[in-house]
């Protein structure tokens, strides 16, 4: 279960305490319709974080000073989907059974499913903030039902809870109807229900191509690393329930830079988890 980059700083290290944020890897890659690989981001990440600094000079954090322990990765079988969305969701229910919150390293994004609908049940009233190049709104894919392609469909029919869609440039003409598209930070933060707990649901291939081309399907015209700071600040001191960061598929970047800049973000997801938890 243990991360095998134990020597990162987004590796195994241990804490302590019931109600730390945990890092747990969730591998799944099972979906994807152009490429696959997201099986080997959760690791790719664990390495990449090698490079970055502890302190975070946007968000003005350290996270030498934020408890968080490494869970290392759900034992999947790939070619077992069911299996692998319950155990996808048991382990989103027994991390809020001890009272922590987690930052999910997939692993392609259907995982979100399963991960919002034990949330979901748990908590009332989540507000799900969704960066991706993609609607992710078909009723199917290529005859699937449950897809990386057709994830917030089933996430809205779990829930009522408002998502607010970031960066999105792709989707077929009925997706983006029925789309709530936000198109600034500005425009998050007038949408935001500051009372109302978040879900942050992050998919890699809202980056440019160019910024991070290690993604299972890139699609040009995308956000840069310091857009996607603006948006995340608007979350400092929101009370963030939890996070998934999908779709890296490293083995497509050899430069790791998609690895790299997965590991900054969730660097920066844990700390706003953090934040929330004091406010
Ligand atoms: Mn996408
Ligand atoms: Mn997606």
């Amino acid at each position: 279960m243990k991360s095998t980059f134990n020597n990162t700083y987004l590796g195994a290290r241990d804490t302590g305490g019931a109600g730390d944020l945990i890092l747990l890897g969730c591998p799944l890659d099972a979906t994807s319709s152009f490429r696959g690989g997201t099986r080997f981001a959760p690791d790719s990440i664990r390495k990449a974080s090698w490079t970055l600094e502890t302190y975070s000079p946007y968000l003005r954090l350290d996270l030498e000073d934020i408890p968080f322990r490494d869970e290392g990765n759900l034992e999947l079988r790939q070619g077992d989907l069911g299996y692998c969305l319950d155990l996808i969701g048991a382990a989103t229910t027994e991390i809020a059974a001890i009272g922590s919150r987690a930052l999910i390293l997939g692993g392609e994004h259907l995982i979100t499913w399963p991960i919002l609908k034990a949330l979901t049940s748990l908590v009332a009233d989540i507000q799900i903030v969704h960066f991706d190049a993609h609607c992710d709104l078909r009723d199917d894919y290529e005859g699937q039902r449950l897809s990386h392609a057709t994830v917030m469909r089933r996430v809205k029919e779990l829930t009522r809870a408002e998502i607010l869609s970031i960066g999105i440039r792709s989707g077929t003409r009925r997706e983006f109807e029925e789309l709530a598209p936000i198109g600034s930070p500005e425009a998050l933060a007038a949408r935001l229900k500051k009372d109302l707990p978040v879900y942050i649901t992050f998919d890699m291939d809202v980056f440019d191509p160019s910024a991070a081309p290690g993604v299972t399907t890139p699609e040009p015209g995308g956000l840069f690393f310091d857009q996607v700071m603006e948006y995340l600040r608007v979350l400092m001191g929101m009370n963030i329930a939890g996070a998934d960061i999908v779709e890296l598929s490293p083995d497509y970047d050899t430069t790791l830079v998609s690895s790299i800049t997965t590991a900054k973000v969730a660097r920066e997801i844990l700390m706003l988890m953090d934040l929330s938890k004091k406010g």
